[in-house]
């Protein structure tokens, strides 16, 4: 598994680096508290997903979201423009 960054966790056994990676789906940073821990992976686009995102067959990442946000608001503003 390649792991995109680190995180400093400040424990009972002082500050230990925790791999972690950011979800394809949903922007959400899943921190690898164990090498076992259960992680998602999605085929369709091919990213570690966290592990909700990965217990689904939708494929919707998190830049497609905004993409589509961004879209219906220019189509909005467009609107509102016409409208004077
Ligand atoms: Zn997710
Ligand atoms: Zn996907």
């Amino acid at each position: 598994m390649k792991m995109k960054s680190f995180v400093q966790d400040s424990g009972p056994n002082g500050t230990v680096t925790k791999p972690c990676f950011t979800c394809a789906h949903c922007s959400r940073v899943v921190v690898m508290h164990r090498a076992d821990q259960d992680v998602g992976f999605c085929m369709k686009c091919m990213h570690h997903t966290c592990v909700e995102c990965g217990g689904s067959e939708r494929c919707v990442p998190f830049e497609k979201k905004i993409d589509e946000y961004e879209k219906r608001h220019a189509a909005r503003q467009r609107l509102i423009g016409a409208l004077g």
